[in-house]
């Protein structure tokens, strides 16, 4: 909502200065500081943006809401985009549009460049969400700039199978966003309902750090395809006050909502997932990172161990999930993992950090 105004204006020459563009600017302002700048806006506002912007009729905007089944819920969450789109953007318009889809839990792969999406951190972390377009912006540019190019570069032998692990993980995270995109556009299924939210179930399980656990394994396959973690995200379970559930709604980097559905779609059985799951293993051989190649061990490392929480509370949900999607999960976690597929073969054990 908030990029559709200022594309408005931008498109109908509205400066600050005038009148009109003070108006824009306080009404977004007033969202921004009471509500969200996305969301909420009374149809008496929405008419009113209308006017001022006289460009294509507010109310005609197809989701004013939330996303009721999946959406990223905080504020300051909503900050990842694909950096290929933005660059476009700023190539065709001078100024980043804001995509409604990055708002979606489930979106974490551009479906138009198949590439993950970038989350703003650090020095390009926004305050508020009026002014991420142009945090992204300058993510943008500099990013390009030569000089940021020059430190840390990785060697060329160590690239290629970095890459390989990575493209293969993107493969299994865009398989489920499709299915759960192919889900919802069954709207009125209840059965569609609730297998979007036994997934989110899996994803919130994958993502939550327990206290005295070792680090679940989407956030480590974030860590080992993209490089080092932000800061952020390394602090661990102290920073992470959230409740298990919609830990996947809270969190803000999009490289690990990509994990956790990646790992989802092996566990979930989407279709060519299991081959995908084959080829993310050997791949992680090559770096150094353990994938399980077993749905029961990937299960585990994802969720958790017998009696750890996340575990226990995954199996609890299960019950509201359409019988097939039950009775699977409860197979997956009751089969037993012995000790043959525990040991690694090649490369270093499971990582604690
Ligand atoms: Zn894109």
């Amino acid at each position: 909502m908030s990029s559709w105004i200022f594309r408005q204006a931008h498109a109908k020459e509205i400066s600050a200065s005038h009148s009109d563009g003070a108006e824009l600017l306080r009404i977004v302002q007033e969202k921004e500081d009471l509500y969200d700048v996305d969301y909420g806006y009374a149809v008496s506002e929405l008419e009113r943006l209308t006017e001022l912007t006289g460009g294509l009729h507010a109310m005609s905007l197809p989701d004013h809401s939330r996303h009721l089944v999946w959406g990223i819920s905080d504020n300051g969450s909503r900050v990842s985009f694909c950096s290929i789109c933005i660059e476009d953007d700023i190539r065709k318009h001078t100024f980043p549009v804001w995509r409604v889809q990055w708002s979606y839990c489930w979106y974490t792969v551009c479906h138009r460049h198949k590439c993950a999406l970038t989350t703003l951190s650090g020095n390009y972390r926004p305050i508020t969400l009026k002014n991420r377009g142009r945090c992204a912006f300058r993510f943008t540019v500099e990013k390009n700039h030569p000089s940021s190019k020059a430190s840390a570069a990785p060697k060329r032998n160590e690239l290629i199978p970095r890459i390989s692990f990575l493209l293969e993980l993107i493969e299994l995270a865009f398989k489920m966003q499709s299915h759960i995109d192919n889900l919802i556009n069954l709207k009125h299924s209840d059965q569609a309902w609730r297998e979007i939210s036994a997934i989110r179930d899996f994803c919130d399980a994958a993502i939550f750090i327990e206290r005295g656990r070792v680090c679940p394994l989407a956030h480590d396959l974030t860590k080992y395809a993209f490089g080092r973690l932000a800061r952020e995200y390394q602090l661990g379970p102290q920073t992470r006050k959230y409740d298990l559930e919609g830990t996947s709604c809270q969190e803000r980097c999009a490289r690990t909502r990509l994990s956790a559905l990646a790992v989802a779609a092996c566990v979930f059985g989407v279709e060519g997932a299991l081959d995908g799951l084959q080829r993310l293993s050997s791949a992680g051989r090559e770096i150094g990172v353990l994938v399980p190649v077993t749905i029961p061990w990937l299960y585990t490392a994802s969720v958790g161990g017998v009696g750890s929480i996340s575990r226990n509370w995954c199996l609890d949900r299960a019950r509201g999930y359409p019988i097939e999607i039950r009775d699977k999960l409860l197979e997956i976690s009751s089969a037993p993992i012995t000790p043959k597929e525990m040991a690694p073969t090649k490369g270093i054990p499971y990582s604690k950090s």
